[in-house]
């Protein structure tokens, strides 16, 4: 692949999806690719968003499944608590990237699939959005290090029992994460993330969780499919950067390491940050010299403070399993439906401050 663009866009997920239409729409020539063979496939994802992202997104209704009107938390084996106000959809993931690039395309972006971009790649550019998640090679090449990432591992099984909750499980076991049931009418997805080191416990700790649950009468026998991925829980990287060669590059999504370090929740910062990144880079190319500047400026603004707080609380969290086993208070301070976790502001980590987790 050969030429020559305004912007090339890596990775055609929420991010570079939503760069990618308003960068066209501002009328720069666009080029996007994505190694994958179409949008949204594999689905690597439980598929809740909230309800404030048909803000961002036109025409959600198609890929909407069912609404969720409260979390339910349990900690450890004690009943739930309810919470209200985290209330959202479930979506189906495939079909809602699939419309953010009918969007791109029809906003005049060349899409393109089954591409992989690498450093040699032949096209030339005047900026590059890395949108290319988690791993991002983009990223890399304009010299910026990998966050900490958590892995996940979620199968999608019979709900017995519908319901317009989503569930949530914490405890000592799940060192540096939380598993998760979220309802999708018949179905639901069941998931589990817990930090690095804690990898290998992953299966277990979901087979256990689904035994229980069959067992309680809440969810069927068959497994009707399996999923997983990697989570960036370190905040903010970038976002503004430079290949080697001088090229300027903006990170979105969770190339940029958007993704709630607590939730994991990543599809809205996705969304907001890629069209962000495509208005700015837009601008930029029409002359704005401060365009760059801006947008990072404009991605701290926006989630800079509720990443910082996330990242914190998770290193408490991790702290206290690196001591001794957390205890249930431990847990709640460490989760968004509690009080605790919004109280008192926690002393957010340095980039010197150790971490446990990682010393083990
Ligand atoms: C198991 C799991 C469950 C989750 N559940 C939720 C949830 O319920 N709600 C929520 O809000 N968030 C959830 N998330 C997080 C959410 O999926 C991400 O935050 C979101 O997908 C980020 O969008 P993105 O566009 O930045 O990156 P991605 O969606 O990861 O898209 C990046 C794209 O870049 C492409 N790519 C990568 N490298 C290259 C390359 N070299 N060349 C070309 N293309 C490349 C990839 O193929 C991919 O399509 C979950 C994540 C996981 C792993």
């Amino acid at each position: 692949m050969t030429g020559r663009v305004d912007i090339l866009v890596v990775g055609l997920g929420p991010a570079g999806a939503s760069a990618a239409r308003e960068a066209a729409r501002a009328g720069c020539s666009v080029l996007a690719v994505d190694r994958r063979r179409a949008a949204g496939e594999p689905v690597q994802c439980a598929e809740f968003v909230p309800r404030l992202i048909g803000q961002d997104v036109e025409g959600m209704a198609p890929v909407a499944v069912q609404k969720i009107d409260a979390m339910h938390t349990f900690v450890e084996s004690a009943a739930f608590d309810r919470t209200g106000g985290f209330t959202g959809t479930m979506i189906d993931r495939r079909h809602f990237d699939a419309l953010l690039v009918e969007q791109a395309r029809d906003a005049g972006a060349d899409c393109r699939f089954d591409t992989v971009w690498e450093c040699e790649f032949k096209v030339e550019a005047k900026l590059v959005i890395g949108a290319d998640g988690p791993r991002s090679k983009v990223r890399a090449a304009a010299g910026l290090p990998e966050p900490r990432l958590i892995e996940t591992r979620q199968i999608t099984v019979p709900l017995l029992d519908p319901n317009n909750a989503t569930d949530i499980f914490l405890s000592a076991e799940i060192e540096g994460g939380y598993a998760w049931l979220f309802p999708k009418g018949e179905a639901a997805n069941l998931g589990v993330g817990v930090a690095p080191a804690s990898r290998s416990k992953l299966k277990p700790i979901l087979e256990d969780l689904r035994r229980r649950l069959i067992g309680e009468g809440r969810i069927g026998e068959a497994v009707l499919g399996h999923t997983g991925g990697a989570i960036p829980v370190d905040g903010i990287v970038g976002p503004e950067a430079a290949l080697p060669d001088g090229t300027p590059v903006l990170l979105a999504g969770d190339a940029a390491g958007l993704t709630n370090p607590v939730t994991g929740a990543g599809i809205p910062a996705a969304v907001m940050s890629g069209a962000l990144a495509g208005e700015a880079a837009a601008r930029w190319i029409a002359g704005a010299a401060d365009a760059l500047d801006d947008y990072a400026e404009e991605i701290d603004d926006l989630f800079g403070a509720s990443l910082r707080r996330a990242v914190a609380r998770r290193r408490e969290l991790e702290r206290a399993c690196a001591e001794s086993l957390p205890q249930p208070a431990d847990l709640r301070r460490g989760w968004i439906a509690y009080p605790e976790y919004w109280a008192a502001r926690p002393a957010f980590p340095t980039p010197e401050a150790p971490n446990p987790m990682e010393a083990r």
